[in-house]
């Protein structure tokens, strides 16, 4: 069975072909910049032995040309591995804000594009470019099974204490403010992931997941559910993270707003964009470039560097504790994934509580690993996420259903 997964951004398409029955992806790529000049089209047919490349630049105007150039090149007979559309059994979307509304997967009927619109005043930079994805999917997968995977359906069972804030409840109930969580794909592949390490059910596990990427959050998993998330009604609560502030008094937005004479635009721009730790450091968004420029001596990366783990590591002891214990914690993402330097840091402050990493088990990037130490307190894993291989199996799950 073959499945079609796409990510559609405002401006990005991004997608996988799996085949299901061994779960190999047979093709993907993106299509950048759509709707601007120099649109770029890029594909990889994977076959066992080699790779073939397809790159195509031309202006791509919205997310119907952009399928339409996918759908050609998985129909080439060079760059291609479909005879037939039909081929494609089932098309995954991948679709950030579910709201209260979805804590599952769903086949995406009209009922469901309906709610998934309603969301979008919680996502207005998401669910539109998601939904102009399975618009535009449609048009070409008339007859095909259409399933929405959303970010938010993991951490849909967090407990009422966990999701709502100190506001006057009536906001809640007229506006559902109240904390969502995101990356809950990830959160959940790294969870079950450990489980099968562990070879112990995930309901008999207290796990916590760090999704640490341009993008970062925590989750604690208890028993198979995520209890408590740390991005909240958008993806700018919690840690700091490469641009964002993560949380800090709100005070403070009235305050920069007032001294800064910022409008709305402008202080959610420096909130999500301008913040973080390039904010902090003045140098870049991207570890790499940070931790090479505090090796050169720079302070402000250096200073920078130690908000992010000391506020990771804050989390870290607020979820050790409503969970009332924990079996493993695991890094994931491009910084959890790739930097040995943080998930060195993170767990130094961890030591009091028994956890030990080894240095050389921690020398590694992008592979899967158990890092700590034969006598450390609790597992600690690196496992890559793979929110596609995810949204695949969700879209297999939910297409065999049918
Ligand atoms: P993601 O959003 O998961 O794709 O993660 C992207 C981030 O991962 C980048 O902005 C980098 O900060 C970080 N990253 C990727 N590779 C490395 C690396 N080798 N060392 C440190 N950080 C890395």
């Amino acid at each position: 069975m073959k499945v079609l997964i796409l990510n559609s951004g405002s401006s990005s398409l991004k997608y996988q072909v799996f085949n299901m029955e061994n779960e190999d992806v047979l093709a993907k790529g993106l299509v950048e910049r759509i709707g601007s000049a120099g649109s770029k089209f890029s594909h990889k047919k994977i076959l066992a032995e080699e790779i073939k490349e397809l790159e195509i630049v031309k202006d791509v105007n919205n997310h119907k040309e952009a399928i339409s150039l996918l759908v050609d090149a998985l129909q080439d007979k060079e760059f291609g591995m479909l005879t037939d559309l039909s081929e494609i059994k089932a098309v995954g979307h991948r679709i950030v804000h579910g709201g209260e509304d979805f804590s599952d997967s769903m086949v995406i009927d009209d009922k469901v594009l309906s709610v998934i619109e309603k969301c979008s005043e919680l996502a207005p930079l998401h669910n539109p470019p998601n939904i102009l994805g399975v618009e535009a999917a449609k048009e070409y997968f008339h007859d095909t099974v259409q399933v929405g995977v959303f970010d938010t359906a993991f951490h849909q069972r967090i407990p009422r204490k966990a999701y709502l804030y100190g506001l006057p409840y009536e906001l809640y109930e007229k506006y559902g403010i109240r904390r969502y969580g995101f990356h809950g794909t990830s959160h959940k592949y790294v969870a079950e992931r450990t489980a099968q390490i562990l070879k112990t059910p995930l309901e008999e596990l207290k796990i916590i997941t760090l999704h640490l990427g341009n993008g970062a959050s925590i989750a604690a998993v208890k028993n198979g559910m995520s209890v408590d998330t740390s991005m909240g009604l958008t993806p700018l609560e919690g840690l700091v993270m490469g641009t964002r502030t993560g949380s800090f008094d709100p005070a403070i937005v009235p305050f920069i707003m007032d001294k800064e004479n910022l409008n709305l635009d402008e202080i959610n721009n420096l909130l999500n964009k301008k913040s973080g730790v390039l904010g902090l450091s003045a140098v870049s968004s991207d570890f790499r470039d940070l931790e090479q420029a505090e090796e050169e001596g720079n302070q402000r990366a250096k200073m920078a560097l130690e908000v992010f783990v000391y506020n990771i590591v804050k989390y870290i002891g607020s979820y050790y504790m409503v969970m009332g214990g924990i079996d493993a914690l695991v890094f994931t993402a491009g910084i959890g994934e790739n930097s040995n330097t943080i998930r060195e840091r993170v767990c130094n402050y961890l030591n009091f509580a028994g956890i030990e990493i080894d240095k050389d088990k921690n020398d590694i990037r992008g592979v899967e690993a158990e890092i700590s130490t034969d006598n450390s307190s609790f597992k600690v894993f690196v496992i890559p996420t793979n929110e596609e291989l995810m949204i695949a199996r969700e879209t297999k799950r939910l297409s065999m259903m049918l």
